[in-house]
């Protein structure tokens, strides 16, 4: 249920790029482009599938692709490797207690970046700016208050598990991405690793939910914790193989 929130607040996060084939820069910063310039973006093209994902065959060909959502950049994959993902570390002077929790955290977090890097290459950095994926310990945010139709009253929504944002930015006037990751540390540890692989493969371009409860990307948690599955591989390979604006150049007429 939670997952369908969050489901729910990306989708409309996302609603002002689906109305428009330009993307409206707004980062500052980016050599010959300014705040508020509009630019056309890269064609769709596919990037070669990473050797990991090139020798992954599995007997069984089932996948959940169809389930998954699509997105005006293409898919949301990577294409330079290894990827590099930031964890976020402890602040100094916490309590023995606050650091024990914290390194728990952290020693899930390394799981979960230990269990896809079979498939897709990823190396830790200490450094958040030129990480690809930053991972951190901090509640979601907060959704809108809504009213109930039936009370007439405001229900405060809970905080997410874990959510995953993707940003845009450009570099040498290609189009990237960076994935955040925002996991509350306010939950049960039995589900932690889980949690953080499940945001993990929406991170690595699984952009969507599987409908079966044994893959990691099942939309919900499970009285048995899902582990990655050969069809959350083969969804994978398949993201892959998508065309994408990502990593390509503008056009040379997009100012
Ligand atoms: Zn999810």
């Amino acid at each position: 249920m939670l997952r369908k929130l969050q489901l729910l607040k990306r989708r409309f996060s996302l609603l002002p790029l689906l109305v428009s084939v330009c993307l409206l820069i707004v980062l500052t910063g980016q050599k010959g482009w300014s705040k508020g310039d509009r630019v056309s973006l890269p064609p769709l093209k596919p990037h070669p599938l990473p050797p990991t994902l090139v020798s992954w065959h599995s007997d069984n060909q089932e996948d959940y692709f169809d389930h998954l959502q699509s997105h005006p950049v293409g898919a949301l994959i990577w294409y330079d490797f290894p990827v590099k993902v930031y964890l976020q570390s402890p602040p100094l002077n916490l309590s023995p207690s606050a650091a024990k929790a914290f390194q728990q955290w952290v020693e899930a977090g390394k799981k979960a970046i230990a269990a896809w890097n079979s498939y897709i290459p990823l190396q830790e950095t200490d450094n958040p700016e030129k990480a690809d994926i930053l991972i951190y310990r901090q509640p979601p945010p907060l959704g809108r208050l809504r009213v109930n139709p039936e009370t007439g009253l405001f229900d405060l929504p809970r905080a997410a598990a874990a959510i995953t944002t993707v940003q845009f930015y450009l570099q040498d006037s290609r189009l990237r991405h960076k994935m955040i990751i925002r996991v509350n540390p306010h939950q049960n540890l039995d589900y932690l690793e889980s949690n953080i692989t499940h945001e993990l493969g929406h991170a690595l371009g699984i952009w969507g939910h599987s409908p079966n409860p044994e893959d990691i990307m099942y939309h919900a948690h499970t009285r048995d914790i899902p582990t990655i599955s050969f069809r959350d591989i083969n969804t994978l390979k398949r993201v892959y193989q998508q065309p994408t604006r990502l990593g390509w150049k503008l056009p040379e007429n997009s100012s």
